[in-house]
């Protein structure tokens, strides 16, 4: 069966990999506290947006204390003074940012990489490999399929592509 914990396994797992992929990358990466250019106005899948609003009540419940915004900007809400004010919580994207993400193509046929342009400009192409990038579809995949098990009984009246902004965490 598919909880809340089944979630928290595969974050855990991302953020292995992601402490991997700084000890290789970091001298080749600008991304530093401060920066917030990944920070924008994501939607996330209903079993992130619950394991999230759980670690939020735990953590920030100060942060639930704030008024929805009538409308939404380009950057996310919860980011203050260039920081991110629910750390600790934030969604698997987050967790990725600045990374070399790969990922399949359109076609399906090619692979194709994607990192932040402040990022890996002093590199050769070839400098990347399948060992040291991120997996995206790979864990996009899973978690999909996680979510897919997850909304029949947690969220019935929801479809499997249905996304939350995470700006409701605000009631
Ligand atoms: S949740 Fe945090 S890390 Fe993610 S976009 Fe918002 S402010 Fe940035």
């Amino acid at each position: 069966m598919v909880t809340l914990d089944t979630y928290k396994e595969l974050r855990d797992e991302i953020d292995y990999s992601t402490i991997k992929l700084w000890d290789e990358h970091h001298d080749n990466m600008a991304c530093k506290k401060g920066c917030d250019k990944c920070c924008l106005n994501f939607d996330v899948f209903p079993i992130e947006f619950d394991y999230i609003r759980k670690k939020v009540e735990e953590l920030y419940p100060h942060v639930l204390e704030q008024d929805k915004p009538l409308e939404m900007g380009e950057k996310c809400f919860f980011l203050k003074d260039h920081q991110c004010t629910i750390y600790e919580a934030r969604p698997i994207i987050c967790r990725t940012h600045g990374y070399p993400l790969l990922y399949m193509n359109e076609d399906g046929d090619q692979w194709e990489l994607s990192h932040c342009e402040l990022n890996f400009n002093k590199v050769d192409e070839d400098y990347f490999h399948e060992e040291n990038c991120y997996a995206q579809d790979t864990f996009n995949s899973r978690l999909f399929m996680m979510n897919k098990e997850y909304i029949k009984s947690a969220h019935p009246a929801k479809g499997e592509f249905d996304l939350v902004p995470l700006v409701d965490l605000l009631e």
